[in-house]
């Protein structure tokens, strides 16, 4: 993969000082460990839409389903001016490239969920979403999305780090040639990564697949990235991974001695009880794919779905 995936993130994460005290919300990991290998687009919504570095802070209030953003102390009412200036962002970004976002958590623009309404009554509830994430989330449904406190669980970050790597590689084919060759070979190398996360949209990617020549390039194309999107969107589980990794272990049953199996079949079972992590039998997996030559399986990216220095799969 040449380019580096592009992720729209909350400004003040990466160290801007644009938050209301004139702070910001440095995320040491976003900045310099995935920083290496994505290209950030930020966005403080608050300074972008024309508010100032200090202003008073804001918070949501009125109906959770629908808040509106207003000064703490004041109670300046700022959501017309958001939701129309985020309306115009969300089109613009159209063109970014973007294969998700990050966001900030607990903010009244750029949280993506619990975010605190205070109701009529002056009580706050934890469940809304900040002007500009909603309206982020409405306008690109598909996109993967998270903020920096889940993004800090070993699971939730490594399944957001694959799709976003796995979208790059997409944006990267279509920024191609489509043709049906390419968009084969993508979902051929990518079989596995699919199956991990859902095995009934994955068997409907293979008819897909196998019906893109008889249909206009754009409408196969289209329809392949709702169906990868949507894929990718279920969580990769420790069940899902076992049978992945059993599948393709069949590729081995006439190399592999009694011992080899049974050195797999015990590594797999001490992972689907949570004593190692995925990169024990992944790596087994790999030396035999290296040692008995499987071309099929040695362009499979599920075995190498991300840098291996951002260290995912190494958690039970
Ligand atoms: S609006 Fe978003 S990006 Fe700007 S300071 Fe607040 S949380 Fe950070």
């Amino acid at each position: 993969m040449d380019a580096k995936p592009r992720l729209g993130i909350s400004a003040c994460l990466l160290g801007h000082k644009v938050r209301h005290d004139g702070g910001h919300k440095l995320d040491q990991f976003l900045l310099n460990t995935l920083g290496k290998y994505v290209e950030y687009l930020p966005i403080c919504p608050e300074v972008e839409c024309g508010m100032d570095v200090p202003r008073e802070a804001l918070r949501l209030v009125g109906d959770p389903e629908n808040p509106r953003l207003v000064t703490s102390r004041t109670g300046v009412d700022f959501t017309a001016l958001m939701k129309s200036w985020a309306r115009k962002r969300v089109k613009a970004l159209e063109d970014e490239n973007l294969s998700g976002f990050i966001f900030k958590t607990r903010s009244p623009s750029s949280g993506m969920r619990s975010v605190k309404v205070y109701l009529d009554n002056g009580i706050p509830v934890s469940r809304g979403v900040g002007i500009f994430a909603r309206v982020f989330m409405e306008h690109f449904p598909l996109l993967p999305v998270e903020d920096e406190g889940r993004l800090n669980d070993d699971g939730i970050r490594e399944n957001f780090v694959e799709r976003i790597f796995t979208l790059g590689r997409w944006r990267e084919t279509i920024s191609g040639r489509r043709s049906v060759g390419n968009l084969v070979a993508f979902h051929t190398s990518h079989k596995l990564l699919i199956l991990s996360h859902n095995q009934r949209i994955y068997r409907e990617m293979g008819r897909l697949v196998a019906a893109a020549s008889q249909m206009p390039a754009g409408e196969a194309f289209a329809a392949y990235e709702t169906a990868l999107l949507s894929a990718l969107g279920t969580m990769a589980t420790v069940g899902s991974h076992c049978n992945v990794l059993q599948h393709a272990m069949g590729y081995f049953k006439e190399q592999l001695a009694g011992d080899e199996k049974a050195e797999m079949a015990g590594i797999l079972e001490a992972y689907r009880a949570g004593n190692i992590p995925l990169i024990v039998p992944v790596t087994l997996l790999k030396h035999y794919v290296r040692k008995y030559e499987c071309a099929y399986l040695k362009d499979q990216w599920y075995l190498d779905p991300h840098p291996i220095e951002l260290q995912l799969r190494n958690h039970c």
